[in-house]
């Protein structure tokens, strides 16, 4: 029942032109890629060596520190390299792996066994899991807040409001079970009474699918979101979940709560009931510039190219490659670049799609801040900017700014807001470093 005003929120285009094609799962290709840094928090380092045989589930990176994920590879074959490269995070250290298409599974990759939280917590890292909604956040830090015993709602993203992205609705739909037991885990190991499954209602069949699955299962709520930008962000699903609002600064179990996107919970699911680690990833390529726009099943280290080639290739050159969608995705300028854990959508668009409309001068129009879930001012916070005024943009609350795009989205004068709240908050970061 809903007992709260609804957050701001925008209409736009939906572009789901994939949403009723089945994940095909692409071949293991020649080469794996697998960079060591696919997380908020600690690289990892190699644990292989090159000239090691390595199979199927392996673990190929760790580290000691504790908000870290471990980095496993999902072909058999040998290292062949391992060598700092530019990678979509940066240059970090990356395993190339030449596959030998056996797909020889590793002897370790075993269902865990679980006998309480911290077996559980255990076999979350050991999957190297991380949230796969965008943050790539490792889990089983995300499940083990100094305040667990305070956490009564699990709320689960299955929202998907970015346009083109349809990866999560083909999970919800082919790997529903998974799904709903992977929440029941989670619920049961961390002692958490209620969890609600947000979908937008654009996704009719996934919502009566999960409810069918779930109808017996009082304590699973799916909920209907209005089909608007930005559900999916973590402040606004947790406040269309629960009518709580995370303070600025705070996090989500603050307000009693702990967030997993609907991918994450399903391959947390595969791997207590298998033990085989997050190895691949689902993900949409589309843009119109990919001749056969398809929802894939991807080995992590794949190279995008790769993955285009797949696709058919391109029809014209790309002008915008991103990993992600079109509102908060990461523009990248090489498909040399290969997928990582979080990685939900390659999208590529020519030129006249990518070409940014000349900015004018504002008009006052208030669109921005009616467009804001979060009630920011994004005319006043770009002329504190433009002024270098660190404490005017912390009075302003810069940092609490989700860089959801919404308020460019909206704007008729074309200025770009959300990224020069990016560049606001870095400066906040820095201490006001000019
Ligand atoms: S980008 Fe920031 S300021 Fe703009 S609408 Fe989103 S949260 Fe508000
Ligand atoms: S939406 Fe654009 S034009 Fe309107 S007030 Fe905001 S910045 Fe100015």
């Amino acid at each position: 029942m809903k007992f709260h005003k609804h957050l701001s929120a925008i209409h736009v285009e939906h572009h789901k032109n994939t949403a009723e094609l089945p994940t095909e799962k692409m071949p293991v290709p020649d080469k794996l890629y697998i960079s060591m840094v696919q997380h908020i928090g600690a690289p990892c380092q190699p644990i292989v060596s090159v000239g090691d045989y390595v199979k199927v589930g392996q673990m190929i990176g760790n580290s000691d520190a504790f908000v870290s994920a471990p980095i496993h590879t999902g072909a058999s074959g040998t290292v062949t390299a391992i060598e700092n490269i530019m990678t979509s995070m940066g240059v970090y250290p990356v395993v190339t792996i030449e596959t030998d298409k056996k797909q020889e599974l590793f002897e370790g990759v075993v269902a865990p066994t679980i006998t309480d939280k911290d077996s559980f917590l255990k076999a979350v890292r050991n999957s190297g899991l991380v949230g796969l909604g965008g943050a790539a956040f490792p889990t089983h830090v995300k499940y083990n807040p100094k305040n667990l015993d305070e956490v009564d709602t699990l709320v689960l993203n299955g929202a998907e409001c970015e346009p083109y992205i349809t990866s999560d609705y083909r999970t919800m739909l082919e790997d529903s079970d998974l799904l709903i037991n992977g929440v029941k885990a989670i619920m049961q190991n961390l002692g958490i009474k209620r969890a609600v499954i947000g979908i937008e209602n654009n996704k009719p069949e996934a919502i009566r699918k999960l409810k069918e699955l779930t109808k017996d299962a009082s304590q699973i709520e799916i909920l209907e979101l209005r089909s608007l930008y930005p559900q999916g962000a973590e402040k606004v699903l947790i406040y269309e979940a629960t009518g709580r609002m995370v303070p600025p600064g705070k996090l989500p179990a603050d307000v009693g709560t702990i967030v997993s996107n609907v991918a994450s919970v399903v391959a947390l699911e595969k791997y207590l009931e298998t033990g085989m680690p997050l190895v691949s990833k689902k993900l949409t390529v589309d843009g119109n510039v990919v001749k056969t726009p398809k929802n894939l099943e991807v080995l992590i280290g794949t190279k995008i190219f790769e993955v285009m080639e797949y696709c058919g290739g391109y029809t014209a050159t790309p002008a915008k490659i991103l990993m992600g969608g079109p509102m908060m995705g990461r523009a990248i300028y090489d498909d040399e670049f290969s997928i990582i854990k979080n990685n939900n959508a390659i999208l590529a668009f020519d030129r006249e799609w990518s070409t940014q409309a000349k900015e004018t001068a504002c008009i006052n129009c208030g669109r921005c801040m009616q467009a804001c879930p979060l009630n920011l001012v994004p005319t006043a916070l770009a002329k504190a900017y433009k002024k270098k005024n660190l404490e005017e943009l912390k009075k302003l609350q810069v940092m609490i700014c989700m860089e959801c795009g919404s308020c460019t989205y909206v704007c008729p004068a074309k200025k770009p807001l959300s990224f020069t709240n990016k560049l606001a908050k870095l400066f906040v970061q820095e201490g006001g470093k000019k």
